[in-house]
């Protein structure tokens, strides 16, 4: 005879950042169950992003979002056993001819990041000194931006919701959902049950497919792949001081990693939900625009990964109830800003989950439920808009 199905207030599905973050802001006042798939938590793109916080990054609801995560990051409960921020400021230049664009850009960001101010190819070859001479129109430098040590902040929302109560099962991929009388019965490939009112959809790349199981509508989600590959620095710089270093059009990256340099192509290749490989045409791409721009010799790259940036139409994410099916709420559409939103993020998830409103420090960074809204992607169109 089968188990009775254990009982929850809410199931979580997904270990990455998305997951774990909404999963311990819940548990403060729900019983809480998180289900991942694979048999570490971490394993897609949350443990492999480039660990960035930036906050003039990504549009006007992305730079509410960091922006309202800073002082989590900052000062985080007594969960997180170690410092989650380092500071790396951030060099974004425009090459000849794009000066006007970033200085549209500057516009635009300026007021949620007062600190931000645009500097000359002079000063900017002197904060970046492996910047070639010519090739730079405009920069604008970010002081405030940080890097963000993922392990630890993933880590420390794991051992949070652990100690509140909550349970974690790895090796769980969730294969059924079916509604019955007010509650989700969630079924996982091994063939236990739980239930719950409660199903959050966290499940990165696969967060439609995982709603089709929930006979909801998919939001148009689309997995787009995104390369990350090392190279030594020369024995002559110091590496600690560079700030990232990154081409307004996002034709590169690079950010000091020790005494190495993450590089990224910056490429975004449609791809189905999978456990992405990099993408050696890219990296060579990368490489040549790498050796345009800067005096950065080295092709010998050391490693490389790639991960899934999950976008809907308006780069937003998608988060609240499902407009049509009871209990089924969104959290999916990170994009490539997961880390240095989830804090507010799960704030916000969180609060939707108990039927209240936004937290108000979010919504005084002039963001609305709508714009997170699951509905408003009810017939996605199919562009994913830059
Ligand atoms: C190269 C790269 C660089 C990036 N750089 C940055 C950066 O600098 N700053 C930043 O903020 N963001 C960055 N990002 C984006 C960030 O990593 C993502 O937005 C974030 O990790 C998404 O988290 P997630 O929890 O939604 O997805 P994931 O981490 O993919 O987690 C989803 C989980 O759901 C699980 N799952 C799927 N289906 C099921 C199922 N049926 N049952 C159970 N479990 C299931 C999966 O196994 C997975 O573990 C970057 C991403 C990439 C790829």
């Amino acid at each position: 005879m089968n188990e009775p199905p254990e009982k929850f207030d809410v199931i979580v599905v997904g270990g990455g950042i998305g997951g774990v973050s909404l999963g311990y802001e819940l548990s403060h006042d729900r019983s809480v169950c998180l289900l991942e798939q694979e048999s570490t938590l971490a394993y897609h793109t949350t443990g492999r992003s480039a660990a960035l916080f930036l906050e003039t990054y990504g549009n006007a609801a992305i730079r509410a979002l960091t922006t309202a995560s800073r002082s989590f990051l900052l000062g985080p409960p007594e969960h997180f056993d170690t410092e989650l921020l380092t500071r790396r400021t951030l060099l974004q230049f425009a090459a000849r001819g794009r000066g006007e664009a970033l200085e549209a850009m500057f516009e635009q960001v300026r007021t949620l990041t007062p600190d931000a101010r645009l500097v000359t190819e002079d000063e900017a070859r002197t904060l970046f000194p492996l910047l070639r001479e010519g090739v730079v129109d405009l920069a604008l430098h970010e002081p405030g931006s940080m890097e963000v040590d993922v392990h630890a902040l993933h880590q420390g929302f794991v051992r949070g919701l652990r100690r509140r109560g909550g349970v974690v099962a790895t090796r769980s991929g969730v294969v059924a959902l079916e509604r019955t009388a007010g509650a989700w019965t969630v079924t996982s490939a091994d063939g236990t049950r739980r239930r719950a009112p409660v199903v959050v959809d966290a499940a990165g790349a696969w967060a439609d497919s995982v709603a089709a199981l929930a006979g909801a509508s998919p939001v148009g989600l689309r997995p787009l792949r995104r390369t990350i590959f090392v190279l030594d620095t020369p024995d002559d710089v110091d590496t600690r001081q560079l700030p990232t270093l990154s081409d307004i059009d996002e034709s590169f990256y690079l950010k000091p990693e020790g005494d190495r340099m993450l590089c990224s192509p910056a490429d975004e290749t449609s791809t189905e939900p999978t456990d992405a490989r990099p993408d050696e045409t890219e990296i060579a791409r990368a490489l040549d625009a790498i050796h345009e721009a800067t005096t950065l010799e080295a092709r010998h790259v050391r490693s490389s990964w790639a991960g899934l940036r999950s976008f809907v139409h308006d780069r937003t994410p998608v988060v609240g109830f499902d407009p049509n099916v009871d209990g089924f709420f969104w959290c999916a559409g990170q994009g490539g800003y997961g880390i240095q939103t989830c804090a507010a993020l799960a704030r916000v998830g969180a609060a939707l989950v108990r039927g209240e409103g936004l937290p108000v420090d979010v919504a005084a960074r002039g963001l609305d439920v709508a714009d997170l809204d699951p509905a408003r992607c009810a017939a996605p169109p199919h562009i994913v808009d830059a």
